[in-house]
């Protein structure tokens, strides 16, 4: 019996495994995903799974190492996303390299790694008028099946960059991130609010529609 057959055996669903430890990401796909027939899992049902390196330049290519590394160790099939904030005026920077942009700058006291990033940010678009300041969050949710099988889709946020942050909700960048459709920065939005209009919840929504089509034969 090969791995994905007993894992299916044992829980009756097929399993999937979403590479990830953050129990907020997981709950947020297994609800949709649990039509489908699927059990979701974390990676926390797979310790022997370490630190998987993103070594990609792309979204897309973050997503598939993630996702190609999660089902060749688990025998199952695999998701995995990768997400960041691309700005016009720096020509799509940081993008991948969201989460470490400000790693070369000094923290200051008090300051955690999202308020520094902030601030590189800020510093960085100090000079450019309110007009150029467009910019979106992009996540790739990318799903990789055991035979080999790849589906990568896209989520895009637009939204235009403020001057100083506004909100407390949310991380990374959400205070900077400012959606003029509705008058709110991403920080001021409340969980399912930000779902509904978010660039991770319409790749989650991309992921769904394609499912059926990409687990069939
Ligand atoms: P991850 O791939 O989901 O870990 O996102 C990478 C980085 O992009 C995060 O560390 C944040 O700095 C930024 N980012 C991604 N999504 C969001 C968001 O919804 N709000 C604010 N920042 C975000």
């Amino acid at each position: 019996m090969d791995a994905q057959t007993e894992a299916k055996a044992a829980h009756g669903r097929p399993r999937v495994v979403l590479a990830t430890r953050n129990a907020g990401k997981i709950a947020e796909l297994a609800g949709p995903l649990s039509a489908f027939g699927v059990e979701l899992v974390g990676l926390d049902a797979f310790p022997e799974i370490g630190e998987i390196e993103e070594n990609g330049v792309t979204f897309e290519e973050n997503a598939l190492i993630k996702a190609r590394a999660v089902a060749k160790t688990t025998g199952l099939t695999a998701i995995a996303d990768d997400s960041g904030l691309m700005v016009d005026a720096l020509g799509g920077a940081p993008g991948v390299y969201s989460a470490r942009y400000a790693d070369d700058w000094e923290m200051l006291p008090g300051e955690n790694r999202d308020g520094r990033n902030i601030r590189k940010l800020l510093d960085a678009l100090k000079n450019v008028p309110e007009g150029e300041r467009a910019c979106r969050f992009v996540t790739v949710m990318a799903a990789v099946r055991p035979d080999g099988r790849e589906l990568a889709v896209r989520g895009e946020w637009p939204g235009t960059l403020l001057q100083s942050p506004r909100g407390s909700n949310g991380f990374g960048y959400a205070p900077v991130f400012f959606d003029a459709d509705i008058g709110r920065t991403a920080a001021e939005l409340t969980r399912e609010e930000k779902t509904a209009r978010s660039h991770r919840g319409r790749a989650a929504a991309a992921l769904l529609e394609r499912w059926r089509d990409f687990m069939g034969a």
